[in-house]
């Protein structure tokens, strides 16, 4: 069967213009990395399979998915942006843009930018379909590392751990940030790594022993109450949010009750409490472990009820109740909550408000898309709260750097460090001379010209925006030499 039909059968919904166009795209993909190859030595082709699977697995539209077949043409196969607008039109040619765009950045462990680059990824994404494929993308990337160059296989996963994953976080979409952070762990931290994956493997062994005599008892008592649309799972504790609460627990792995939860899904919140009650009357619950998140959602949105109880052989084991409609917030997120916005009216929007409200400057972008035509000029609009005042410029490298607006160079050169300000003899913006006094923009590739006899002088007060800026320089004015601090 062809794997175009694969795609299709996991699209959440699909008309038959939908299918038409997954077919197209899959053939005009396949040909377009024809002959191409991966690390691994298996066809290019593969890994644009896998991404649109886990897209459509995401809920998204068929649209979204088409991008995802297509997103790595124009940057690895060549093809030009107009052989994409012709044969698949605007929209879909702005989300493979987008992706394009996307992987330019760079992440090279500046730690004091690391949250501008992530606001400037989502910003320059321009929707967030966009920065779904991109995760997508960047999935399936870093669960094949193994076949990458080391240096590049470091730098991969390191950007993942610090740039991707928090994205995916604060997009709600947990259960892919999970999986960003544990491919990523194992490379960044490879001791720690191998020292959690020890414990829980111990863990998961004695857990899972009595997990299935526990499924038993509660599947009954759930029989016997009535309850009879429900489904019982359990989740492990993934391994980078195990390690990151092992070490807030001083590296007691005893103390942490939820390396192991059983997961209880049903149908109404109602439901979810009748479950509470039963869970109560089979086994006794630890005191004050008793989480009611469906009434008070955590600050991110999260629903759910937990609680912690003797299993009466020892155990002490998490029970997490939720309906399926949480569930899947839970899980996907952003991507859950497009599904839902577009396969419904508006009545349901409310539903979303809390979501929303906690996704924040995503929500804004999103709102702010709204307002702004799709066809380029973006960086001129960015007037949403958090870009006020507030310019992104790169280095020749790719990092980037955010400065106040109306900056120079000046103020550039001494973010990257003090001794590169000091000595400024001139200074390139997008590969052309500029005077020291020239105000970056948006996007501008800025690089600074170095000479061991060059040295501040007076005028560069005026040109200089940062504080970091005008008081190295002052500093140098006086002849003072290096700061000193004194404390009385
Ligand atoms: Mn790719």
């Amino acid at each position: 069967m062809n794997k175009a039909e694969d795609i299709i059968k996991l699209l959440r919904k699909h008309s038959k213009k939908d299918d038409e166009l997954i077919r197209k795209a899959y053939a005009f993909a396949e040909k377009a990395h024809a002959g191409q190859k991966r690390y691994s030595g298996e066809p290019y082709f593969n890994h644009i399979v896998a991404v649109a699977k886990s897209l459509a697995l995401l809920g998204v539209n068929a649209e979204t998915v088409a991008a995802g077949l297509l997103h790595d043409v124009l940057e690895d196969a060549h093809l030009s942006t107009d052989q994409i607008k012709k044969e698949f039109g605007e929209s879909i040619l702005f989300l493979v843009e987008g992706v394009t765009k996307l992987g330019k950045l760079k992440y090279r462990g500046l730690d004091r930018h690391v949250e501008s680059l992530r606001k400037f990824f989502i910003a320059i994404a321009q929707d967030v379909n966009v920065v779904i494929i991109k995760l997508t993308d960047r999935l399936h990337n870093v669960s094949t590392l193994e076949h990458v160059p080391e240096l590049k296989r470091k730098r991969i996963a390191l950007e993942t751990l610090e740039i991707y994953a928090p994205i995916a976080d604060r997009l709600g979409m947990w259960k892919l940030k999970a999986e960003l952070e544990d491919h990523s762990f194992k490379y960044v931290y490879p001791k720690e790594y191998k020292e959690i994956h020890n414990i829980l493997k111990d863990r998961k062994n004695a857990s899972e022993e009595y997990l299935k005599k526990f499924h038993k008892t509660l599947a009954k008592a759930m029989a016997e109450s009535g309850i009879k649309h429900f489904t019982l799972d359990h989740r492990i504790k993934h391994l980078y949010s195990l390690y990151q609460k092992w070490l807030r627990y001083n590296k007691d792995i005893e103390k942490i009750y939820d390396v192991v939860a059983l997961r209880i899904v049903v149908h109404t919140i109602e439901d979810c409490y009748r479950v509470l009650g039963i869970v109560h009357k089979t086994w006794r619950p630890l005191p004050g472990r008793i989480k009611d998140y469906i009434a008070l959602p955590k600050p991110n949105g999260y629903q759910s009820i937990h609680t912690t109880i003797f299993t009466g052989d020892g155990g002490i084991v998490e029970i997490q109740i939720r309906t399926k409609e949480m569930h899947e917030k839970a899980e996907y997120g952003i991507a859950s909550h497009l599904m839902y916005k577009e396969t419904s009216g508006s009545n349901t929007k409310e539903k979303y408000t809390e979501l929303e409200k906690n996704l924040s400057w995503i929500e804004q972008l999103i709102e702010w898309q709204k307002h702004v035509s799709k066809t380029g000029e973006y960086l001129e609009h960015l007037k949403m709260d958090f870009f006020k005042n507030q310019v992104f410029v790169f280095t020749p490298m790719g990092d980037v750097i955010d400065l106040p607006e109306d900056s120079s160079p000046i103020d550039f050169a001494y973010a990257i460090h003090s001794d590169i300000g000091n000595h400024v003899s001139g200074a390139r913006v997008n590969k052309k001379m500029v005077a020291l006094n020239t105000k970056l923009k948006n996007g501008d590739i800025v690089e600074i010209i170095t000479k061991e006899g060059a040295k501040p002088s007076s005028k560069w007060l005026d040109y200089a925006k940062t504080h970091m800026a005008r008081k190295h320089i002052r500093v140098h004015l006086q002849g003072v030499g290096p700061i000193k601090r004194f404390f009385s």
